[in-house]
């Protein structure tokens, strides 16, 4: 998985690859997906929602440079998957998922696979994480309408996010949002198909 279809493809980020080849993505699956769990291509995870093809999740980690000392808020917690590769890098991961079901299958996970930097909970990730912001990176796994304004205030200064936008249930645009001085400059990347961001 890692070599063909996210290093080949261009993701070179050696801690990010690293990541990848460590966290067990079948454990992250329900069981009927279990054969699958390292295909191209997103997977149903219940509830309506999924985890993200294998690729997308390499260049969003990869895209927020992240480092041993980071600190990363993740919106869309969905299996843990995401947050798990994010784990393996930086120091701590905090991740917010709005289906509750899915926060505490996520929260069980990651206790039982030994990812003690991460902190899970159920909620409206619009509203962003507060008491542990500012945050060196936000990676957004739900297709926003805009950005929430919210989140670029939890950004460090220098700070990075990714965030697909766009409408739900159509192609959206990946966005990578940069804070600088004050001001935040964004650039769109390439055309994403993500879950829609549903509001509490
Ligand atoms: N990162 C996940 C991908 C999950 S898909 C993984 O690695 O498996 C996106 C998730 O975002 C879904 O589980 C969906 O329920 C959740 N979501 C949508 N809107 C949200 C919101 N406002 N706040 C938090 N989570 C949200």
């Amino acid at each position: 998985m890692v070599k063909d279809q996210i290093a080949n493809r261009g993701v070179q980020d050696e801690a990010t690859l690293k990541a990848m080849r460590t966290v067990p993505r079948h454990l992250f699956v329900p069981e009927s997906q279990r054969s699958r769990a390292y295909d191209d291509g997103p997977l149903p995870i219940g509830y309506g929602q999924t985890i993200s093809q294998p690729y997308i999740v390499g260049y969003m980690t990869a895209a927020i440079d992240p480092g041993p000392g980071s600190k990363v808020l993740e919106i869309g917690a969905g299996s843990g998957y995401q947050a798990a590769v994010l784990a393996e890098i930086v120091d701590k991961v905090y991740t917010i998922e709005i289906v509750e079901e899915l926060a505490k299958q996520a929260k069980g996970r990651l206790r039982e696979l030994g990812y003690d930097n991460v902190q899970v909970k159920q909620g409206d990730g619009y509203y962003g994480w507060k008491e542990h912001a500012p945050f060196d990176a936000i990676v957004v796994t739900a297709a926003a309408e805009f950005v929430p304004p919210p989140l670029i205030e939890q950004l460090k200064p220098g700070g990075i996010m990714i965030i697909p936008v766009g409408s739900p249930f159509m192609v959206q645009t990946l966005m990578l949002v940069e804070k600088k001085g004050g001001q935040t400059k964004t650039k769109s990347l390439f055309p994403v198909r993500f879950v829609p961001f549903t509001r509490e």
